[in-house]
C-alpha cells in the first residue's frame, strides 16, 4: 500500500474504532488485508474488428460472515487499490447491517460511454468468463455500482448460467425483474438513505420544509434520492452530475430535472448523454461550488474522495449523509468534526442497496417473490434499527457517527472471526489441551 492509497486511508477508520472494542488480535490481523485480489485481462472484439484488452478486478476482502457481496464498477479510474477499498467498505457495511455476507467488489478500467451496446455486452460477458471460477451464490455475489445497471447484471447472470449449464439467478443481484430481480432493488440505495435521513433529522428538530439540501451525483443513488426528498417536502436547492450542477435558492423542480435528463437516454440505452446542466431554468455551478453551499444537508452521491482536507474547511452544511462510498477522506473527517458537522457514514447511509440485494438473493434461493411493500417495509425496519443502534453507540461513547458504525460492525465481525479461530488453545505459546 502506498501512502496515498485509498485502502490505507479507509483502514484508518478501523484503527480509530479498535480502541473501543475488545476484538481479538487474530481478528484485527485478519482484517488488515484483503483475502483474495484477482486481476484479469479481458479481450474484447470491437465493432471495427480490432481486439482491445481491458483490465478487470474482483476482490473478496473477508468472507467470515458469509459469501462475498459487492458491486461491479465500470469507470476509467478503476484500479486494484480502489476495488480493494470498496471491498473493505462492503465488509463493514454488511456487518453493520447484520447481513449474512462478507465484503467484495469488482470493476473494469473502461470508459463505458465510449463503447457501443454490443461492445459493452461482450465486455461484460468476457468479465464473467474471466472470473467465473471465483464467484457463485455461496462464494461471491455481484451487483451494480457506478455505470453498471440491471441490463448489465442480466448479461452477467446469463453468461454465468451458460458456463455452469444451469440457471443460477442468485449469483448476481440488481437483475431485471424478468430474470429474477427483486421489486424495489432499483431504488433501494436511495430509499435506504431516505429512511436514515427521515429517522435522524428529527433528533435535531429539523423538519423537511425548513431543510435545504444539495446533492452531488444524479444517478441511480443521487437522482432517485433527490426525487424522494423533493416528494417529502425537502427543499433540494442544488444537484449535479459529472458535467456540473444547477442551483435555485427557492428549490429545484426535481421531477422535471429528472425527466429532462432521462429524455436523452435512448430506449434500452445504458447511459444518457444529457446532463442536469441542460435544464436552462436554473443557475449553473461547479461540483466544487456545490459542496461548499450554505445548506442544511449535503449529500455526496457520486464518487470517493470528494470532501478532502482542502475543501473541508469551506463546507457549511450542518449534516452530511454519505450516499457515495468513501466521499470523505480521513483527514477531512477531523476537520468536519472540529466544525461540529454531523457525518452520517457511507456504510450505514448507502446500505439500502446491499440490503435489498440480500432480499433478492433470499427470494432467488427460496423461489418465493415478495410484493414491493414487503421489500420496502423490511428495508425500513432493518436500516432504521441499525441506524438507531449506531446513533446510541455514538452518544454513549461520545464518538463520531463513523467511528460508532465501525464499532458496531467490528463487534459482529470480531465475534465471527474469533468463533472460527483457535487462539484460545495457545496461551503463552503453549498448546492448551
Ligand atoms: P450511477 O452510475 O447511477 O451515477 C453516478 C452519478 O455520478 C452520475 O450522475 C454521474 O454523472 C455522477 N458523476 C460521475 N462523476 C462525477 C464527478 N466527478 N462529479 C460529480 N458527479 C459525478 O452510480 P450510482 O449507482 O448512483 O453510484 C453513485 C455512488 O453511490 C457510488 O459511490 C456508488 O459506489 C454508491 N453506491 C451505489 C449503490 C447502488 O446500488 N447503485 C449502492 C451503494 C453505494
Amino acid at each position: 500500500m502506498t501512502n496515498d492509497s485509498l485502502l490505507l486511508d479507509a483502514s484508518q477508520r478501523l484503527e480509530q474504532a479498535l480502541k473501543y472494542t475488545s476484538i481479538s488480535e487474530d481478528a484485527i490481523e485478519s482484517l488488515k488485508f484483503p483475502q483474495t485480489s484477482l486481476n484479469v485481462s479481458i479481450p474484447v472484439r470491437m465493432d471495427d474488428g480490432s481486439l482491445q484488452v481491458f483490465q478487470g478486478y474482483r476482490v473478496r476482502y473477508d468472507d467470515t460472515r458469509g459469501p462475498g457481496k459487492g458491486g461491479v464498477r465500470y469507470h476509467p479510474n478503476v484500479s486494484m487499490d480502489e476495488v480493494q477499498s470498496l471491498a473493505f467498505w462492503m465488509t463493514f457495511k454488511c456487518a453493520a447491517l447484520g447481513l449474512p455476507f462478507g465484503g467484495a467488489k469488482g470493476g473494469i478500467t473502461v470508459n463505458p460511454k465510449a463503447l457501443s451496446r454490443l461492445e459493452l455486452e461482450r465486455l461484460s460477458r468476457g468479465y464473467i468468463d474471466a472470473i467465473a471460477d471465483f464467484i457463485g451464490p455461496d462464494v461471491d455475489i455481484l451487483a451494480p455500482d457506478v455505470y453498471t445497471n440491471s441490463m448489465i447484471m442480466g448479461w452477467m447472470m446469463d453468461e454465468y448460467n451458460i458456463i455452469r449449464r444451469h440457471i443460477c439467478p442468485a449469483v448476481v443481484t440488481g437483475k431485471p425483474i424478468s430474470m429474477g430481480g427483486s421489486l424495489g432493488r432499483e431504488a433501494a440505495t436511495a430509499m435506504g438513505a431516505y429512511f436514515v435521513i427521515a429517522a435522524m433529522l428529527p433528533k435535531f428538530d429539523q423538519v423537511p420544509q425548513a431543510t435545504t439540501v444539495a446533492i452531488q451525483g444524479f444517478g441511480n443513488a443521487g437522482g432517485i434520492l433527490a426525487e424522494l426528498m423533493f416528494a417529502a417536502g425537502y427543499q433540494v436547492v442544488a444537484v449535479s452530475d459529472s458535467k456540473g450542477g444547477i442551483y435555485a435558492k427557492q428549490g429545484l423542480d426535481i421531477p422535471s430535472v429528472r425527466r429532462r435528463k432521462e429524455a436523452t437516454r435512448g430506449i434500452q440505452e445504458p447511459y444518457c448523454d444529457g446532463s442536469v446542466c441542460e435544464t436552462k431554468d436554473y443557475d449553473l455551478l461547479t461540483n466544487e461550488e456545490l459542496l461548499k453551499l450554505d445548506v442544511d444537508v449535503l449529500i455526496p452521491a457520486a464518487l470517493e474522495n470528494q470532501i478532502t482536507e482542502v475543501n473541508a474547511p469551506d463546507i457549511k452544511a450542518k449534516f452530511i449523509f454519505e450516499v457515495a462510498n468513501g466521499p470523505t477522506t480521513s483527514a477531512a473527517d477531523k476537520i468536519l468534526e472540529s466544525k461540529g458537522i454531523y457525518v452520517f457514514p457511507d456504510i450505514l447511509v448507502n446500505a439500502g442497496g446491499v440490503t435489498v440485494s440480500y432480499f433478492e438473493w433470499v427470494q432467488n434461493r427460496s423461489g418465493l417473490y415478495w410484493v414491493l411493500e414487503e421489500v420496502n417495509q423490511r428495508l425500513k425496519s432493518r436500516i432504521v434499527e441499525e441506524a438507531e443502534h449506531i446513533w446510541a453507540i455514538a452518544r454513549d461513547l461520545t464518538v463520531p457517527l463513523r467511528t460508532a458504525a465501525y464499532i458496531h460492525a467490528i463487534s459482529r465481525l470480531g465475534e465471527a472471526i474469533s468463533a472460527k479461530g483457535t487462539r484460545d488453545y495457545y496461551v503463552n505459546g503453549h498448546g492448551k489441551h
